[in-house]
């Protein structure tokens, strides 16, 4: 007999790590927007894995992909070339407009590979003195869990006992074109940032913003690098968030979706020499840009184009925003959203966004909290319409309760 969820639950609590604090439910399927618990009951999936599964649960296609490559050949390092890794760059380039591509597994090494890149660029290219390499970054940012990463957060318990971090970086609010213009000194290689930053609570800039800081970066040669590792990809009903903008990045971050779920796999894309200073022995990753990798992204990026996932996204994002901004109920402060990447800040009255998570779970749905008083909502970008609909029934059932 399989162990019962309560086994799981304790095996877990008594061997792990207690570095999260799961929704309490045993999830063992999934197929689409569904995924099913061990008891056998379904739940709309609306976090998606935090935009990783924006292709659906166990997509069929990248499934078949998978499979066929993993009986071929899973691993070679970088040591060989591989038959995939050319098709890769080749079809991420054109997806994305790129033109070189450094291969990477998880985001957060994308975000490292990237400051790597950047510093040498500035070294070599901008002419810094060496050591002196500033990166302007904005507060409440979410980069990934490395040490390089959490030293420039700004949330304690990101930071909190983690430290000594490595220097070199400055703090200035997002949204604020004229904070980075301040921050910018003859040393600045590059500005990272988030296109809207969604681990603090999918916070949209004012318009014209990334117009301005495109502006900013291009006078002063400042590298623009913008983390869509989150954003991109479709989440926002566009191929990639600063398309909303009008403007390019330099460098451009992609990760979670670009496997549809199946693999880490990650990627950072430039559009000029700032990867191109990378040579031989100064970076590189076992796995990264292995076959099994490049072959799964293959299809997790060819069936989002051709499956019409990112227009859909677009059409369902509207509609449930629309269909949120339509919910009256004294809990909510407010709603904001761009494509399937929604969230709702509750009213600190109202109580904490976990217990509105928990109560969603009980009507089939799961969600995730953020920062105590919002909850996030990113279902795969495959969600119809009637989907939509039903969801919003249940959020329009929970959210006009008093869960304080
Ligand atoms: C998830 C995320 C990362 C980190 O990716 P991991 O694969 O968890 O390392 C970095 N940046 C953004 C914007 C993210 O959402």
């Amino acid at each position: 007999m399989s162990p019962s969820v309560v086994d799981l639950l304790a095996t877990e609590a008594r061997f792990g790590a207690h570095n999260y604090q799961p929704i309490g439910v045993v999830l063992t399927r999934g197929e689409g927007v569904w995924v099913w618990d061990t008891e056998g009951n379904r739940y709309l999936d609306c976090l998606s894995a935090y935009s990783a599964v924006s292709q659906g649960h166990c997509h069929p296609k990248i499934l078949a992909a998978m499979v066929e490559q993993a009986q071929r050949l899973t691993l070679t390092s970088r040591a060989f070339h591989n038959d995939q890794l050319a098709l890769f760059y080749e079809e991420i380039a054109a997806l994305t407009g790129s033109h070189k591509v450094l291969p990477m597994n998880s985001g957060a090494e994308a975000v490292e590979s990237a400051i790597k890149s950047v510093r040498k660029w500035g070294y070599e290219v901008k002419g810094v003195p060496d050591g002196q390499a500033e990166i302007i970054v904005c507060a409440d940012n979410f980069h990934g869990r490395t040490l390089g990463v959490v030293g420039f957060s700004t949330d304690a318990e990101t930071r909190g006992h983690f430290g000594p971090f490595a220097p070199g970086f400055r703090i200035i609010p997002f949204g604020d074109a004229a904070a980075l213009e301040q921050a910018i000194t003859p040393n600045t290689v590059a500005f990272l940032v988030e296109p809207i930053q969604g681990e603090a609570g999918v916070i949209i800039p004012p318009a014209g913003y990334f117009a301005s800081v495109r502006e900013l970066c291009t006078a002063h040669n400042v590298m623009l690098v913008l983390d869509e590792i989150q954003t991109g990809l479709g989440r926002t009903g566009k191929l990639l968030a600063e398309q909303h903008e009008g403007i390019e990045a330099d460098v451009t971050l992609l990760g979670k979706a670009l496997s549809g779920g199946f693999y880490p796999v990650s990627a950072v894309l430039s559009n000029n020499d700032v990867l191109g200073t990378l040579r031989p022995g100064q970076h590189g990753s076992t796995f990264g840009g292995n076959p099994l990798a490049c072959a799964v992204a293959r299809a997790a990026m060819r069936v989002l184009v051709e499956e019409g996932m990112i227009e859909n996204a677009a059409t369902q994002g509207a509609r449930f925003l629309q269909g949120l901004k339509d919910i009256r109920a004294n809990t909510i402060r407010e709603v904001r959203g761009r494509g399937l990447m929604l969230a709702v800040e509750l009213h600190p009255e109202a109580g904490r966004a976990r217990r509105y998570c928990e109560a969603l779970q009980g009507k089939g749905i799961l969600a995730k909290d953020t920062h105590e008083h919002t909850i996030r909502i990113a279902p795969p970008l495959v969600i119809t319409s009637d989907q939509v609909d039903w969801a919003l029934e249940q959020f329009t059932t929970i959210l006009t309760q008093d869960l304080s």
